[in-house]
């Protein structure tokens, strides 16, 4: 067929958009077409400036030469070749950087396509390790309210998000949630960890004292990002972190949103001094320009399973394109950047000018809270009666249409630039969204 003979349409119905209102995009579509440093450029050359890095995940920016050049390169070497029972350097190499990066003594690295099969991954893992430590009876696991987890059935049913649940029946069974960790009367407009809600990881005493010794694991998000922004209050995570420990139960750090130096440190463990035994990435690790995530898990989590196991396959899981040849090469181009423009470095030094930016906004009419940790801020909006979601979604479109990418789940506005951002960004993106948020009826 000639390119003549190339039906050309613009047609916008074959694609079932993700998580969209596909009715409402495919009446006014909002398109990007380009996209280079901190901005994207639509169709018609209008440029946006990124506010969400992507979807919190090009950290390094967009269109990295050094990234783009690895991947070429490695496309033209080897397309493809399988991990299961082979391997090739590349994926080694991947791990052996993302290792270097991880906190101490989680060392392990299992490669994934993305944050939901990383979630499922994890969990798995989780149950592997207490069969292999002749706990079989460990099969119930606890996520938390408004914890996001992706969209495999595993995370989807640890994840506290009943939305995402109510379309789809049967959920994991054994699972279990703690409260979620907002206190919007005793902690509104907290700058980094909120004074108030340590109390709330007892809730998993509760649970042990009613399950015993049948929780097999505790998953959470460091700093919970797609349900609005929710930064754990202090001594919160070390809490959680002393119940596992005392109990057997292992801890899972989501951290697919705070790795790679989003709140200032590799991961947000670091930051928040709290070190995870299994913990899950994805979007940071290769830049976004090529799909893949990772579980890393902590030596013992590994070789109870690995060790453990006499001859033979000793995790029953993995998939085709584990630690694919074009994502690794990526993830390692990755790595050296993130290494040698210091990513978390410069979120450090960028997280006060943007925080003091971020709660600026305290007093615009409808701003209720603004909470914030790295870079990373959520700006909740006062609901217009009725209509949950309907003022955010509208200024959302208002800043996108001033030129400015900001991100919008339920009323709240979340913000998790590039790490690259320079302080005229901030600027702008915290000035068009101020106008925004005036312009819109409440
Ligand atoms: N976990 C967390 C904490 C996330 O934020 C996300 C995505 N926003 C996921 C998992 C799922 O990742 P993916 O969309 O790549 O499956």
């Amino acid at each position: 067929m000639n390119e003549m003979q190339i039906p050309r349409r613009n047609n916008l119905d074959a694609f079932w958009m993700p998580y969209s209102d596909n009715k409402y995009f495919k009446s006014t579509p909002r398109m990007l077409a380009r996209a280079e440093g901190m901005s994207y450029f639509t169709p018609e050359g209008q440029e946006i400036l990124d506010g969400t890095a992507g979807l919190w995940c090009c950290n390094a920016g967009h269109g990295r030469r050094e990234i783009v050049e690895a991947i070429q390169k490695q496309a033209a070497v080897m397309d493809f070749a399988p991990t299961f029972q082979l391997g090739h350097p590349i994926a080694f190499e991947a791990a052996a950087r993302v290792a270097e990066i991880t906190p101490e003594g989680m060392d392990r690295v299992f490669f994934v396509n993305s944050g939901s099969e990383a979630a499922d991954t994890a969990l798995k893992i989780a149950l592997a390790y207490h069969k292999a430590r002749g706990e079989s009876q460990r099969v119930r696991l606890v996520g938390r309210e408004r914890g996001y987890h992706g969209v495999g059935f595993g995370g989807m049913s640890v994840g506290g998000i009943g939305g995402n649940r109510k379309q789809f029946g049967a959920q994991l069974p054994y699972v279990d949630h703690l409260p979620h960790t907002h206190l919007p009367a005793q902690n509104a407009f907290a700058k980094g960890q909120p004074e108030h809600g340590e109390h709330l990881a007892d809730v998993l005493e509760n649970l042990v004292a009613l399950h015993g010794d049948t929780i097999a694991a505790v998953m959470v998000e460091p700093v919970a990002g797609s349900t609005g922004v929710l930064v754990p209050p202090k001594g919160y995570l070390e809490k959680l972190r002393k119940i596992c420990t005392k109990h057997g139960i292992l801890l899972i750090f989501d951290e697919v949103i705070t790795g790679f130096g989003r709140i200032g440190t590799n991961f947000g463990s670091e930051r928040l001094g709290v070190t995870p035994d299994i913990m899950t990435m994805a979007k940071g690790l290769t830049n976004a320009a090529v799909p893949m995530g990772a579980v890393a898990t902590s030596n013992e989590v590994y070789s109870t399973i690995v060790d453990g196991m006499p001859s033979g396959i000793e995790l029953f899981h993995g998939y085709t394109y584990s630690g694919h040849p074009l994502a690794s090469a990526a993830a390692i181009a990755t790595m050296e950047l993130h290494r040698a423009e210091d990513l978390p470095g410069r979120a450090r030094t960028m997280e006060p000018y943007f925080e003091e930016a971020a709660h600026a906004l305290r007093g615009t009419p409808g701003v209720i809270d603004v909470r914030n940790m790295g870079l990373i801020a959520g700006i909740e909006l006062e609901p217009r009666t009725g209509k949950p979601g309907a003022r955010a979604m509208e200024v959302f479109r208002t800043c996108f249409d001033e030129g400015v990418l900001v991100r919008v789940t339920g009323d709240i506005v979340a913000l998790s630039p590039p790490l690259i951002m320079e302080r005229p960004h901030v600027d702008r993106i915290f000035g068009t969204l101020a106008d925004a948020i005036r312009a819109v009826p409440a």
